[in-house]
Parts: structure tokens; sequence; C-alpha cells
């Protein structure tokens, strides 16, 4: 055996053996955690006189303080991890806040951390408070503010990014291990980090797409560790692999992806890696229309269809409406043949196919009203790409993840995908309420817009509708010229269109580094020259009226000639700006319903929660273990009333932001006193 790969092997058996460390202790961890939680009465040990408001955990060995000793302690001490006790559980307090006279006060407290000189040669600048943060170390988390270096006349800046802290390995590995230790502690306090309180318990939309940005180095880190969060968020690889075998086996590879108007390619659907480089190519998420992320897979072989597939029948267990991805109208026909070789899958036809909004403009006009968001009937203001909301953020943690072991970057985004939906869901209301007052504004105009139109236009309101009813049954009768040989190279328009028109979306959205970019305008260029010679041949076989211009089919939504009977001609341009403005605005009355029944669910959910929490003080105290020791179940207790608080100030909130919409509305958030008896109790004054 080669030094190199004795020592690799050496390696490996002592991450092993670390990790199994690991997982031997996390019971203890999770009791220790736990245990830190209870706050009994104390008295300050410094000055042994007054009563004690603040717990220090890095002050030991004397940790209780009064509000001045605290203050005399901390003012450099900025690191410490200290606890308001006042309320009989612990308080996390930001180094910015202290107790003046029984009072939390603000006070202004820079983190101290290594940084540069100078940021310009202006000499005006000057360290200020920047963004909050949560710095974990072996000792636990401290919640604090990043200092940040602006200059007044320059406006250069200066700020210390994620990526700087969680760079070295033995912080990162520790900072996983408070992460796991916390999800088991939210475990038994019943936390579900995944869902969205707006969506449950059923859901009007769930959106799939993938992100090409989130690989990972074949060469990386390689380890044999498990992850902490196998499965939880992202799917399980061998789990996701058996079912795409399943698929491909059952089916005999039906179909792959494309764009409408494409045919079935098997090649497609069995396409290989898309580089040697990369072992996981990406990730494939589900979202809701709030962009809460709910599950994710990892891609290994391109975005062949039967990713997306894994991921509905993996949301199939709720209730849910649309089905939203960017080429759903190639999707469903292929979901449709997948369920006919496998029936136990019929029930995913069930839900509703959506083409994604922004994706279906690179599509034709037919396929738009056929398959688009935007023309169906209950989708409201739904987009179906609120996965990139999502992209954007945890894009900004790929430059790392890219390099990490498998396991660890599995770790690593489901950390960051926690963030970021604990963040959404702190701001549900406010979202919703902002989503509601918007969606009244654009109705009134909208309203206005179709009323000047019936006017300029002579209609209505019955021919209105009937126009509705020509374009939506235009949309479904056959598409294709009645001679074959016209049909062929109609045909070839379409799929060549469709693919510079993706193309040129890719270029604007997705695509990754300036190499990538020049291909794809190549790739364009090419396209573009034989689909000009391909409309000059057709051009050659049909009369004047039929003929097509280059300028035309490349702008917006086209209607082919060979979609129009000849009895339309003249209508379908008129008939379709019609059709617009009142699907515009039928969305927009949707969208006010579709909100104010989330934010009924939302309210449920929050009383449902603190039912929740009922139970569980309930069980601590009738002599319930959950597998912890004594000093572990009395933090559980402490924790519970904490997050009571926590639930209780968050329902103020969303009940002060919800009633101002909902009066007007004639409706009221009556069901929290229904929850209440149906749980036996209400938490309010009790404590
Ligand atoms: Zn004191
Ligand atoms: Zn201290
Ligand atoms: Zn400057
Ligand atoms: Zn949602
Ligand atoms: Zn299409």
């Amino acid at each position: 055996m080669s030094q190199a790969s004795s020592g690799l092997l050496r390696w490996m058996t002592r991450k092993r053996q670390l990790s199994e460390w690991w997982g031997k202790e996390r019971p203890q961890l999770v009791n220790n955690m736990l245990a830190r939680q209870h706050a009994a009465p104390r008295i300050c040990q410094l000055c042994g006189n007054n009563p004690a408001v603040i717990c220090c955990s890095d002050c030991r060995p004397q940790p209780y303080l009064c509000g001045q000793c605290d203050i005399r302690v901390h003012q450099r001490q900025v690191f410490h991890n200290r606890d308001l006790m006042t309320d009989k559980f612990f308080h996390p307090l930001p180094p910015t806040t202290c107790v003046l006279d029984s009072v939390l006060t603000h006070c202004e407290r820079l983190v101290p951390l290594e940084m540069p000189d100078k940021v310009c040669n202006c000499l005006r600048s000057s360290v200020i408070a920047g963004q909050s943060i949560a710095v974990v170390t072996m000792n636990g988390r401290y919640d604090l503010r990043l200092p940040q270096i602006k200059c007044e006349a320059c406006e250069a800046s200066w700020s210390p990014e994620l990526g700087d802290l969680i760079r070295s390995d033995s912080f990162r590995q520790s900072f996983l291990e408070w992460e796991a230790a916390r999800y088991e502690v939210d475990k038994l306090t019943r936390e579900d980090h995944f869902n969205c309180p707006a969506c449950s318990p059923d859901m009007l939309a769930v959106s799939v797409d993938g992100n090409r940005k989130l690989y990972r180095f074949k060469t990386a880190a390689r380890s044999e560790e498990k992850a902490i969060f196998d499965g939880v968020f992202i799917a399980n690889d061998g789990d996701v692999q058996r079912f795409v075998d399943y698929i491909h086996t059952a089916t005999n590879h039906v179909s792959g992806r494309g764009v409408c108007g494409g045919h079935w390619s098997a090649a497609r659907e069995m396409s290989r890696k898309a580089s040697g480089k990369t072992d996981e190519e990406g990730l494939e998420l589900a979202v809701c229309r709030h962009g809460v992320l709910l599950r994710a897979l990892n891609m290994f072989r391109g975005e062949i269809f039967a990713y997306p597939l894994y991921l509905q029948q993996q949301m199939a267990s709720k209730a849910i409406t649309f089905f939203a991805m960017d080429v759903a109208c190639k999707y469903w026909p292929y979901l449709q043949k997948v369920a006919e070789k496998c029936p136990e899958l019929q029930h995913l036809l069930d839900m509703r196919p959506f083409l994604s909004v922004f994706h279906a403009k690179a599509h034709d006009f037919m396929c738009e009203v056929k398959w688009s968001g935007a023309y169906q009937e209950g989708a409201g203001s739904t987009l179906g790409e609120e996965v990139e909301q999502c992209n954007a953020f945890l894009s900004r943690i790929a430059v790392t993840t890219k390099h990490m072991s498998k396991a660890g970057r599995t770790d690593m985004l489901t950390v960051m995908g926690m963030r970021w939906n604990q963040q959404k869901i702190n701001h549900l209301s406010s979202t919703l309420t902002r989503r509601y007052q918007k969606t009244t504004v654009a109705l009134e105009e909208q309203l206005q817009n179709l009323e000047a139109m019936k006017i300029q236009m002579g209609i209505t309101d019955d021919q209105l509708e009937s126009w509705v009813i020509d374009v939506k049954q235009w949309a479904g009768g056959t598409t294709s010229p009645t001679d074959g040989a016209v049909a062929a190279v109609a045909s070839r328009i379409e799929d060549l269109v469709a693919s510079v028109k993706r193309r040129s979306q890719f270029l604007y959205k997705d695509s990754d580094g300036s190499k990538q970019r020049a291909r794809m305008r190549r790739k364009i260029r090419e396209e573009k020259a034989i689909l000009t010679s391909v409309v000059d041949k057709y051009n050659s076989m049909v009369e004047q009226e039929e003929q097509l211009n280059m300028d035309d089919i490349l702008s917006k939504s086209i209607v082919w000639p060979w979609q129009l009977k000849h009895s339309d001609v003249v209508g379908l341009a008129t008939k379709r700006k019609a059709f617009d403005a009142a699907m515009a605005v039928k969305r927009l009355e949707e969208e006010k319903r579709i909100i104010i029944a989330e934010m009924q669910k939302h309210w449920r959910d929050l009383c449902g929660r603190g039912a929740t929490l009922d139970q569980i003080s309930q069980l601590t105290v009738t002599g319930e273990t959950l597998g912890l020791l004594e000093d572990g179940l009395k933090g559980l207790q402490s924790l519970v009333l904490k997050k009571k608080k926590a639930r209780r100030t968050m329902e103020e909130h969303v009940k002060k932001m919800y009633m101002k919409i909902l009066t007007d509305t004639g409706m009221n958030l009556s069901d929290h006193s229904d929850s209440e008896e149906e749980y036996g109790g209400s938490d309010s004054g009790q404590e």
C-alpha cells in the first residue's frame, strides 16, 4: 500500500470514529442542552446583594449576575453568552441588551473581529453595527451583530461573510452537532421545519425546479460519514435511485424532458452526467407558493422527469391542487403514461398541471392557454416559480458546499433550508397582508382596464364570456396543418422556436459563468440559422397569408397560422386581448379569496401549536421521561414556557395584522376559542 493511500485510510478511520463518537454522545448532548434551560431564582454572585437577572454561561465559576454587575463585566466581554432569567426561563440576550433598573435597555456593543485597517483612502470610514448573526462555537450559539466598515465619502465598505466563519473543519463539525442537538430538541417540542402553516392542511400549489449551482465536486472531501440530516429535507440518494430505476424499468424509458411541440426523446430521459467532474449535479427543490422549502433531492443525471415525479409523489400525502413546473405541458403526458404502467401513482393525476407563468412565455400561445398558471381556474396569482427566490439564498452557500463531503453538504444545505423557512414563517403574516393589499390595488386597475376595453370594443359581458370560451376551445383543438409535408416542417419550426426561446431565458436566469453563456449564445445563433432556412422552406409551401416572418415568431408568444381556422383569422387577435384582460381580473379575484383562506389556515395552525405545547407541558409534569434525565426534563419545561411566550407574542402580532383585513371582509378569527375547547384548555393565564 502506498504511503498516500494508507494516510487516506487512517484519515478516513479517524473521521469515522469521530462521527461514531458524536452519534453515541448525542442523547447526552440533547439532555444537557435541555438541562441548561432550567432557570431557578438566584442572588448575584458578584455583589452577593441584589437578585440575579442575568446568567452568563462564560463567567465561570460565577455565572449569576445582577443588572449592574452584568454591565460592568460584559461591557468588554461582548462574546459572552448571556441569558435573562427573570421569567423562569432563560431568554438569550444579544450583547446589545442589558438590564437597567429592572428594564431591558439597548446599548451599543460591537463584536471584536479581525478587520481590514482601511477600506479606502478617504480617512472617513467608521465601524458600525451591521447584520445580526448567529455565531456558533464549541460552547454554543451567540446572537451577535457583525461589524461593518463604511466610508461616508466614497461609499466603500467591508463586511465579513458567513463563508469566512464556517470555513474551518472543526468549527463546522461543532456547528452541525449543535444544529443536530437543536433539531432533536425541536422534535421533542414537535416543531416541523419543512412545512408551511399557510399551506396546511391543504395546499394550493407546489412548484418544483432544479438548482444547478448546488453541485459538488467529485474530488471534494471523500468520507463515508453519514449525514446527520439524511432524508430530513434532501431525500436519501438510495431511495431516489431505486424509485428512478423502478419507473424506468416499468415504463421502458417512455419519455424525456423537452419543450412543447417537441417529440418524446427517450435519449433525454436516460441522459448521462453533464460533467465528469461533479458528483451531485444540483438540487431539485419543491416549494409552496410562499417560497417555503418542502422537500429536495440530489440530481445525478440531468433534469430527468423521474425527479419531479419523485418529489410529486412525496408531497402527495397532502391535498394539493396544482403541480407547477417549467415544462408542465410535457411532464403531464409523461405522468399519464407512467400512471398507466404504475397504477399506484394514478392519484398523482388528481393534481392539476400548472405551467409556470414566466416559462410559459417561451411556449406558443396555444400551449400557454392550455397549461399556463395564468389561465388556470382557481390558481390565483400563483407564479409557479417560487423556487427562484430560494435559489438566490441557497446559491450563496454553494461556494462552500461544492468542496464539502457528501454528508457535510447535505447537513449544511438542510441547516440553511431550516433558516430560510424560519425566516419565511416569521414574516408570513406581513407577507400575506402585503400580498392582499397589492392584489386589491391590482384588481382595481384590471377592472378599469377591462371596462375600458369593453367600451372600446363595444361588447357586452355575455359576448366577452363567449369569447373566453372560444379561445379556450381553440386552444383545445388540433394544431397541425392538414398537409402532411407542411405539418412536418411546421412541427420543426415549433421545436426550434421553443428551443431558442428557452435558451434565451436560460441566458438571463440560470447560467453560471461566462463560458456557459458563450456556449449558449453560439447554440442560439446556430438554431436561428437553421430556423431561417426551415421558415423559408415553409413559406415556399404555403399561401401568402399563411407565411411567417422571422421577427414575428421570435417575439412574444405566437399563434401559428396552422393553429387558426380560416374563419378565425380576423377574430383571434382581438379575442385574445379580451381573454387576457378577463383572465387577469379572474385570477386577482381568486387570489383575494385564496389569501384570506391562507390567513385562516395560518391562524388555525398557530392555535393548534398552542394546544401542542400544552400537551407537552402535561406530559412533562405527569412523569413522562421522554428519554431525558431529570435536569433535562426540567429544562424542557422551561423551554416549553419560552416557546409558549414566543407563540403568544406571534399570535398577538398575527391577529393585529389579519384583523385589519378580515374586518373589511366580514370574517373573523373566531376559530381560536373553538380550538381551545377542542383541546381542553387555554394556555393563557396559567403561568
Ligand atoms: Zn451584583
Ligand atoms: Zn460573562
Ligand atoms: Zn472612502
Ligand atoms: Zn405556503
Ligand atoms: Zn408548452
